[in-house]
């Protein structure tokens, strides 16, 4: 198909009267152009977000767990009322929390999700008589929605440092290392039979997981696939830190940049709590800091050293984790935020070459975002799959247009979604604001919570 762009953000910057050639879901040529050579004519189009983040089940929880009790609440706390909801959650109930998660990203501007899968059993603890069944039903969701997904099974292994047992609550979650790369094997699988899909995995944080675990988790992935995407929890919460210096004698960025082989790869998520030289090893390193800024601050985890990191040239990637928000603009506009309030400054995340923040952030984290799942994705560029978005010239005329403000009204001014079409593999999956599934989605996925609320 030919689409001509009135307005367009390209990697090389925003550029006007584009006409994209787009074959086999891939950007094939860019040249001037005019609208009678095109078959459609939009206004203004930016890249696709990608989310490197997501617990998909986790969506149906969102609103749970906001109950106050005597500010006795921590993350600990909700992880063990996370624990006990995702109990009664059967493959079929996954599959429609996913479908209805990924459509609303969809709607919201992202185009792929990294889903950091570790809900692998049966309620009993029981393995599926295929291991890789509850991962099936998010490459359903995947293919349902329309999404981009980058499967990332978890290898979850223990409860707390020193190889503790798992605790009853974790039972859907632990595989043997030989289990662990039969689901990755698998799973390779799926993503053959799945368009748009690939496959890493997320050993899931230091505490659940041990140095030989990872290593050979690492090579079997990689022997897969020698980019395969690696992402892992490092440092949420001040308790893992202090644990993990308890434990190893080192805070878990520098055990982790120490003892394992990271690479350009590697996402590290929720970096939060580090300091300067694990700052330095992670950038020299190129891992990417995979930051949630929603749910780390639903969660009080803390807040990663963003402007640090960001002006030494780190890589950074958003997610949506807990799915408290499923929104790019609010995890951004929150991203810039907190350095504000930390600082007391204005316009931080911003650069010399490109001085809007919004801009700025926007291709930041696409980039970023494209890194952490090893796809072709993240710009718009002759070669890069044509994953768009198409944003609503009427309400962005409320507020400052153009090339230089574009970006920053759409996250710092507008307050409703201005994301109107969404192309996704050279496929539009949103139009005029609305996703062919979505009331059906809707009905079931009201239907469910109400039957696991009660
Ligand atoms: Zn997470």
């Amino acid at each position: 198909m030919k689409l001509f762009a009135k307005n367009i953000l390209l990697a090389t910057g925003w550029a006007k009267d584009q006409l994209l050639t787009i074959e086999q879901g891939v950007i094939q040529v860019i040249t001037d152009g005019s609208e009678q050579q095109a078959d459609q004519v939009v206004a203004t189009v930016i890249p696709g977000m990608v989310n490197c983040h997501s617990h998909a089940f986790q969506r149906a929880f969102a609103g749970f767990s906001e109950q106050g009790s005597e500010g006795k609440d921590s993350f600990w706390t909700w992880r063990n009322v996370m624990y006990q909801f995702l109990e009664q959650l059967s493959v079929e109930d996954a599959e429609l929390i996913a479908t209805q998660l990924y459509i609303e990203m969809l709607k919201a501007g992202y185009t792929r999700v990294a889903e950091f899968h570790y809900l692998h059993h049966d309620n009993n603890g029981q393995p599926y008589t295929k291991l890789s069944e509850m991962a099936k039903a998010l490459f359903k969701a995947s293919k349902n929605s329309g999404l981009g997904l980058t499967m990332l099974p978890v290898l979850y292994q223990y409860s707390g440092f020193g190889q503790q047992p798992p605790n009853h609550g974790q039972r859907r979650f632990i595989n043997s290392i030989e289990q662990f790369n039969q689901l990755v094997s698998d799973c390779a699988q799926l993503a053959q039979e799945t368009p748009n899909t690939n496959v890493g995995i997320a050993p899931h944080s230091l505490r659940a997981t041990d140095k030989e675990g990872i290593n050979q988790a690492v090579a079997h992935v990689r022997s897969i696939d020698k980019q395969a995407p690696i992402h892992i929890h490092i440092a949420e919460q001040q308790k893992e830190v202090d644990d993990c210096i308890a434990h190893y004698g080192k805070r878990p960025v520098q055990w982790l940049l120490d003892n394992i082989t990271v690479d350009k790869h590697w996402c590290f998520i929720h970096a939060t709590h580090i300091d300067e030289s694990e700052l330095s090893g992670m950038i020299e390193t190129g891992a990417i800091a995979g930051i949630c800024p929603t749910t780390e601050a639903n969660l009080g985890d803390g807040i990663f050293p963003t402007t640090e990191f960001m002006a030494r040239q780190g890589t950074i990637a958003i997610g949506s984790d807990s799915h408290i928000s499923v929104n790019p603009v609010e995890e951004l506009r929150l991203l810039e935020y907190a350095q504000r309030l930390i600082k007391q400054q204005r316009a931080i995340l911003a650069t010399t070459a490109t001085p809007s923040v919004g801009l700025n952030l926007w291709q930041q984290a696409a980039k970023g975002g494209a890194q952490s799942t090893s796809s072709n994705t993240g710009e718009i560029a002759v070669g890069k799959q044509a994953d768009l978005l198409v944003l609503d010239q009427a309400k962005l005329n409320c507020f400052a247009t153009g090339d230089k403000y574009n970006l920053d009204s759409l996250i710092f001014a507008s307050q409703s979604n201005c994301i109107k079409d969404v192309m996704v593999n050279g496929q539009w999956v949103i139009q005029d604001y609305h996703h062919p599934l979505e009331q059906q989605s809707q009905a079931s996925f009201s239907e469910l919570l109400a039957k696991l609320s009660s």
